[in-house]
């Protein structure tokens, strides 16, 4: 790797994927396109999104209520067209996957079916420091069985000096919470420091206890390689508008194995949404639920916020996980080269240098002034986020991100130190 700009270029001229960055709308500043890292808080909007949600406005229009069952993509069924898709990005049978609520909404439906604490077993593992929205389902849940979240709740951290967590810790916990541990919940990627767990090795470490594995793959999905089916992890929930691209407010997903998702007896809160399509139009007082995860689905279509995914999922089926990644994976490699070469200690690099051990984020932690390198990028047209305590993170999104942003954002920074 070289540090200029005609090296930057040439990677550019090479990228067999350098044509889908045409396809997304970058925000501006007074006509200036800006640079945008932040695909990893809300992925930037595909040019054809808005007739995506156009066409549900017009069959509304031209339909009304027979909009449900009209038109190209009838409201009925337009969800069960996101299936193959979705599928293909988390690795899993098209039945396991459902598009539904939000993120934190999914992850409460889960856990209901999932954390069902008996008297021996009753432990749930999380991360120190994950993302509040698993603190706070984790703790609540616990409450909700009438239990304490400080007796029951274990969390794993990074050791003293370190900022990740190893594997080995979160294996050991498992092994020491043994026959007492309910769950692990996970965020599959590390929203803080960008880590990516080995998603295989710890649900075949929480099986082996009798335990069950659930992962909040906010940062994940649509970042790194995923197979969840055959990792046996037994459930999943995520949310569209990061590396998705599905737009403010998009629906969330949820992933739930087959083993228990095709199981009509297995627990789960139940709505006229989630019952069986055969028979749902003979609005039965029993509740048979649809196979597979639609079966946990409360609520009627929600074709609006279903629309902005689609056009984004268009892109991700034709670009393919395979090819994203391996651009990725050179992406972040330059971006951490061209950081290596700057001088000073001003911040370390917190996310693990190991590929596989990442996705397409690098966290930058400043001892001092991280948030105001922050604002000295956004003057520059470089958009990036920063997170307390002195994180800025820098996610190039192999989809629409270039060498040549990476470059100048390095050398902005470098500026600016
Ligand atoms: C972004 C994010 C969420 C957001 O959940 P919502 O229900 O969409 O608010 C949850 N968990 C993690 C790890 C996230 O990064």
């Amino acid at each position: 790797m070289e540090d200029t700009l005609a090296y930057a270029h040439a990677q550019d001229q090479a990228d067999e994927l350098r044509d889908y960055r045409s396809q997304f709308y970058f925000p501006s500043n007074g006509g200036r396109e800006r640079i945008y890292f932040c695909g990893n808080s809300l992925g930037l909007q595909p040019k054809n999104a808005a007739s995506k949600v156009t066409r549900v406005m017009e069959s509304w229009k031209e339909y009304a209520v027979e909009g449900y069952m009209k038109g190209d993509a009838p409201w009925m069924t337009y969800g069960s067209s996101f299936k193959k898709p979705l599928s293909a990005i988390i690795g899993c049978l098209e039945p396991e996957v459902s598009v539904m609520n939000s993120l934190t909404v999914n992850l409460h439906l889960l856990l209901c079916s999932f954390y069902r604490p008996s008297e021996g077993r009753r432990k749930m593992i999380i991360e120190a420091g994950a993302f509040p929205s698993d603190q706070y389902a984790a703790e609540t849940q616990v409450r909700f069985h009438g239990l304490d979240p400080a007796e029951e709740i274990i969390e794993v951290s990074p050791r003293k000096g370190e900022n990740c967590i190893r594997e080995e810790d979160i294996l050991a916990a498992i092994q020491e919470a043994g026959p007492q541990l309910s769950l692990i919940l996970l965020g599959g990627v590390s929203y803080y420091t960008g880590q990516f767990f080995n998603l295989e090795r710890i649900t075949r470490a929480a099986h082996a206890v009798g335990a069950l594995a659930g992962y909040d793959l906010a940062h994940a999905v649509g970042n790194v390689p995923l197979r969840l089916h055959d990792w046996q992890v037994d459930f999943a929930v995520w949310c569209s508008y990061k590396y998705l691209n599905g737009g403010p407010g998009a629906l969330g997903g949820a992933y739930i194995h087959e083993r228990f998702s095709l199981d009509p007896h297995f627990f789960r809160l139940g709505g006229w949404g989630g019952s069986n399509a055969q028979t749902r139009f003979q609005m039965l007082k029993e509740f048979i639920p649809e196979p597979g995860t639609d079966g946990w689905n409360l609520s009627v279509a929600q074709a609006l916020v279903l629309a902005g995914l689609e056009a984004s999922l268009e892109l991700f089926d034709a670009a393919g996980m395979d090819r994203l990644r391996a651009k990725s994976i050179r992406l972040t490699g330059y971006l951490e080269y061209l950081l290596g070469l700057i001088p000073g200690d001003r911040f370390s690099i917190i996310t693990p240098g190991d590929p596989d051990a990442r996705g397409a984020q690098l966290s930058l932690l400043f001892a001092e002034n991280g948030a105001a390198i922050q604002a000295a990028l956004a003057q520059a047209d470089i958009v990036v986020d920063y997170r307390e305590p002195g994180v800025i993170r820098v996610s190039p999104a192999p989809l629409y991100n270039s060498f040549s942003d990476v470059y100048h954002l390095c050398k902005t920074i470098m500026e600016n130190l």
